[in-house]
């Protein structure tokens, strides 16, 4: 590392691709106010290296983070009907959509991907917040199925990394309707024999922690995540009480038995690797002798 390749590559890059590099190459961590530089975050997987607060993180780079050599594979979700009922608020719900594709460059709020951890062959699906608050709609309900039905196929372990605002209400009752969707697709799993992981990130909200964020076989969080239904604003006016302090986050629901284990994003991984491998009836992992993620071999992803 040496100043060309932190300075003026990044630099010389962003004028040519903008999605690569962010524009300011420092990022101010929201809970100390460190600033922090851009690839010394993105190598801590968007966790702050002062402080260690969790910062939102898009499914591409949690994959490249968690699956062997950084490799996997996409798997195709269905689209769903665009626009069935012609919302519109501010704007048309169209053009909402078309501004989340582009500053993302993601389909909708819900990546799968099959690929390895440990040498262990998994199912992955991971829920984009920066993609309309990661808003729970068909294409999501879609993306879950599309998950279950890969996992029970290969006969594989799946892991699902959850963030959502909800659900979406430019899809009203649609939206609503993959809370029971989801719930059945987890149960095709369960059938099947199949375990199912879910990670709670921060926020985990409304109509997505009454459905499959809640449904896991184990129940993992990362720090200081918000999960609930309704937020502490709401319960707050509604009961006219002060709530505790650290209410309906991540370590106050690990106390209250709502959550199995707060878990790190940087020691995910190698959590997930001991979980599955317990749950598939394997040896205890050997660390020495496991493949790296990304961070050593960054490999390109593959797409299907
Ligand atoms: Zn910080």
């Amino acid at each position: 590392m040496n100043w060309i390749t932190n300075y003026v590559r990044p630099r010389i890059n962003s004028i040519f691709s903008r999605r690569e590099v962010p524009e300011n190459l420092w990022t101010k961590c929201d809970d100390c106010g460190t600033m922090l530089f851009h690839r010394e975050l993105s190598d801590n997987q968007n966790v702050c290296t002062s402080c260690g607060h969790h910062m939102s993180i898009t499914p591409r780079a949690r994959f490249k983070a968690l699956f062997d050599g950084g490799i996997f594979s996409e798997v195709a979700v269905p689209e769903p009907m665009a626009d069935p009922l012609q919302f519109r608020d501010q704007k048309k719900y169209p053009e909402r959509m078309k501004a989340a594709q582009k500053s993302t460059g993601e389909r909708d709020a819900m990546l799968v991907a099959t690929g390895e951890i440990g040498r262990t062959p998994i199912v992955a699906a991971a829920q984009d917040f920066s993609f309309m608050g990661g808003s729970m709609g068909m294409y999501v309900g879609n993306a879950i199925i599309a998950a279950a039905e890969e996992a029970v196929k290969l006969k594989r372990p799946l892991v699902l990394f959850s963030a959502a605002g909800g659900a979406r209400m430019q899809e009203g009752i649609l939206s609503l309707m993959q809370m029971p969707r989801s719930t059945v697709a987890i149960q095709m799993l369960k059938e099947a024999g199949l375990p199912y992981i879910v990670v709670l990130t921060h926020p985990t909200t409304g109509g997505v922690t009454a459905s499959y964020a809640m449904l896991g076989d184990v129940q993992i969080a990362e720090p200081g995540a918000l999960i609930c239904f309704a937020g502490p604003r709401v319960i707050e006016q509604t009961i006219r009480e002060k709530l505790p302090e650290g209410f309906q986050r991540a370590e106050y629901l690990l106390d209250h038995g709502m959550l199995d284990r707060v878990t790190p994003r940087t020691k995910l991984r190698e959590e997930l690797i001991t979980i599955i491998r317990m749950l598939t009836g394997q040896t205890p992992a050997v660390w020495g002798d496991l493949p790296a993620p990304e961070a050593a071999a960054a490999t390109p992803t593959s797409a299907t």
